[in-house]
């Protein structure tokens, strides 16, 4: 198969390398590189899987066919472009391949990238309104957008993130500002009460991060036990608030999680908003991976409640076809979230327009990247139908899958499949439980050396665990299939 290739030549004769020690690449050099950028891209992305998803490369081999400085000299962009062909691109594990189906799989669509291109090129930064007055209002826009498409009511303040991790971090620190008695703002934590977050033992571990980072201590991050399809049990939530209330603690948040990691379990979260609303505690809903499914009319259901979050975060990176990075927080309190991060130096003072929004208000960063252009191309290319028949064909796909293992007489699914990634193991019923863990170990590695596929694995109920996730725009049912096909012959040879 074809694969994309920069050509070799350098455009100049290396005496020209004095010409370069002012300014920036000429113009009708950049443009030569610009287009065959673009052709290399086009090419790239038409032959996404005709590279090992997973390169042959060990710790420290990137390292070592790198030079030790930085050249003297400025180099020839063509041979730059080589060298990433030829030295970076084989050392990459490949996410846009259709067979990448461990994590979470993604896609970089050809929209997004477009939209990337152009956000590196007006090198824009939403510090304020005024700095970026287009970033500001799209990235607003875009969140409404979103939000609308997800069916959420009314309207909702929403920003980007780089990532989950640190949208949810924004959350807790929201929640816990939102304990005016306490001015944790002004006087630290010291002397507060030990806070207490509580979230589902299947959650993702940027919650831990989060209640970590804002200075909660991990001890007091709580891990609610989940009932048999991993979902977080709200009797046992409830019962351990009364327990910290008890104890003289202050429970002041909820994390809960729609579609986690492992399992892609809904947590109930109406019933945890009802205890939330009841106990007076900010509740965010961690819906990275799976809240985009509500996109698809008979997938609604996956969000609800979450009309009644205080805070709530997508990532559109992960399963809505736009380049890493870009992951949505909306906050019902975005107030609350200003009093946590605004602090306006006197060199950025200066608009009081009360239209004005500045971002950089509502959150860490000072800098704010033009992400909001990538999702705007990617919501306006596939529009809310090719959205939902994307997504709805993964789900049709993961679906399929599931059935196939299920019917197999030594194979088991070992979690319902909400979304578009199913969770099985091999077990033969000749071999024991003992040695199933190994067992299922080899089969991974062996799919997974295959080239052809990467799946990657979890443990739920103290069993070892194989993940096939669906999500990229160019796995068609034939790669699911020879999946399937490569899954069962590697296992044959396993017991063999
Ligand atoms: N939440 C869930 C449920 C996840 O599965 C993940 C990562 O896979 C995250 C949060 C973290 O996402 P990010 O990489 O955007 O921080």
């Amino acid at each position: 198969m074809s694969t994309p290739k920069f050509v070799p030549e350098p455009l100049a004769p290396p005496e020209a390398a004095p010409d370069r020690a002012l300014g920036d690449m000429p113009a009708p050099e950049f443009r030569r590189w610009t287009l065959e950028t673009a052709d290399w891209i086009a090419d790239f992305i038409e032959h996404a899987g005709a590279r090992p998803v997973l390169p042959s490369v060990k710790p420290g081999d990137v390292m070592k066919a790198l030079p030790e400085k930085a050249p003297e000299r400025g180099e020839d962009m063509g041979v730059v472009l080589i060298d990433f062909e030829r030295l970076i691109l084989p050392a990459l594990t490949q996410w846009n391949h259709p067979g990448f189906m461990g994590y979470f799989a993604t896609t970089a669509s050809a929209p997004g990238i477009l939209g990337e291109m152009l956000t590196a090129a007006v090198n824009s930064n939403g510090i304020l309104w005024q700095t970026a007055p287009a970033l500001t209002e799209l990235e607003l826009v875009v969140a409404d957008w979103l939000w609308q498409l997800l069916r959420l009511p009314d309207q909702c303040f929403g920003m980007i993130h780089d990532t989950a991790s640190t949208a949810t971090f924004h959350a807790v620190v929201a929640a816990r500002e939102s304990l005016d008695d306490l001015a944790i703002r002004s006087r630290g934590m010291s002397g507060a009460p030990p806070l207490i977050l509580y979230t589902s033992e299947q959650a993702h571990s940027s919650v831990d991060k989060a209640g970590i980072a804002a200075g909660i201590g991990h001890d007091n991050v709580r891990k609610i036990p989940v009932d048999d399809q991993f979902r977080m049990k709200p009797e046992a939530l409830d019962a351990a608030i009364s327990t910290d209330l008890l104890a003289q603690r202050r429970p002041f948040c909820v994390v809960a999680t729609v579609g986690t990691t492992a399992a892609t379990a809904v947590d109930p979260v109406p019933k945890i908003a009802e205890i939330c609303r009841r106990r007076r505690l900010w509740l965010h809903v961690d819906a990275a991976y799976g809240g985009v499914a509500a996109i698809v009319p008979e997938m609604g259901h996956v969000l609800a409640g979450c009309d009644q979050a205080d805070s709530l975060v997508v990532n559109p990176h992960k399963w809505l076809f736009t380049p890493l990075d870009l992951s949505v927080l909306y906050c019902r309190r975005p107030d609350i979230l200003r009093r946590a991060f605004s602090l306006v130096p006197d060199y950025l003072s200066g608009t009081d327009d009360r239209q004005a929004v500045n971002l950089m208000e509502y959150g860490l960063p000072l800098g704010r990247r033009f992400r909001a252009l990538k999702l705007w191309f990617v919501l306006r290319y596939f529009g809310r139908e090719g959205i939902i028949a994307n997504l709805r064909e993964h789900l049709r796909l993961a679906r399929t899958l599931a059935d196939a293992i299920h019917n197999h007489p030594d194979f088991e699914l070992l979690a319902p499949v909400v979304f578009s990634t199913v969770c099985f193991r091999f077990c033969p019923t000749r071999i024991s439980e003992s040695q199933l863990e190994r067992l299922n170990r080899a089969l991974l590695e062996k799919v997974n050396a295959s080239g052809k596929f990467l799946l990657s694995h979890a443990t739920l109920n103290g069993k070892l665990t194989l993940r096939v996730s669906i999500g990229n725009l160019r796995t068609t049912p034939g790669h699911v299939e020879r999946l399937w096909e490569l899954i069962r012959n590697k296992s044959r040879e396993l017991t063999l």
